[in-house]
């Protein structure tokens, strides 16, 4: 795992356990897989003028604790221990303040994309690691703790097929 620290973190509540997965899908610009546009957006590099869209966003304070890449390679931005900043204003089951409480992870993708099994199996085995060090008790979307604001990893993403990795373990 590659780590990029990010400076977009601070302090978790006190005495707050981590009980969720934020699972999100981003891509820079929208619709393009690949480049560094994602890590500099996480890291306050982003080049405003370096395309249209990037003007809109570059002066934003945003970060997860792991991406990963369309081929399955992971980047760690934040430690867990700390609070990302990638929910925004979001409530699961009542909570408000995702972040306080949750893990997020960013996938290189799209809303009309599906995702690839590299992206499958990472996340997989990420979760299976998290799953050691955390008390975590629900994985969620973006766009279900922020609905209406957030479409984030969208209709292609295959729940059912991360459901039944973990529940199986075959990881
Ligand atoms: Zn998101």
């Amino acid at each position: 795992m590659r780590e990029l620290w990010s400076p977009n973190h601070d302090e978790r509540p006190p005495g707050v356990e981590v009980s969720l997965v934020v699972v999100h899908a981003i891509s820079l610009p929208p619709g393009q897989f690949g480049g560094d546009a994602i890590e500099r957006l996480f890291t306050n590099r982003l080049d405003p003028a370096a395309h249209p869209y990037f003007e809109s966003i570059a002066h934003l304070r945003v970060s997860s604790h792991f991406l990963v890449r369309r081929d399955g390679a992971l980047v760690r931005f934040v430690p867990v221990e700390r609070r990302a900043w990638h929910a925004g204003a979001s409530s699961w089951r009542g909570r408000s303040r995702c972040n306080d409480f949750s893990v997020g992870i960013e996938l290189e993708g799209a809303d009309d994309a599906p995702f690839e099994d590299a992206q499958y199996a990472a996340l997989g085995v990420l979760l299976f690691d998290l799953r050691r060090q955390l008390p975590l008790r629900a994985i969620a979307g973006h766009s279900e703790i922020a609905p209406g604001r957030k479409t984030d990893p969208g209709p292609r993403f295959d729940w059912q097929r991360l459901l039944l990795d973990l529940a199986s373990n075959r990881l």
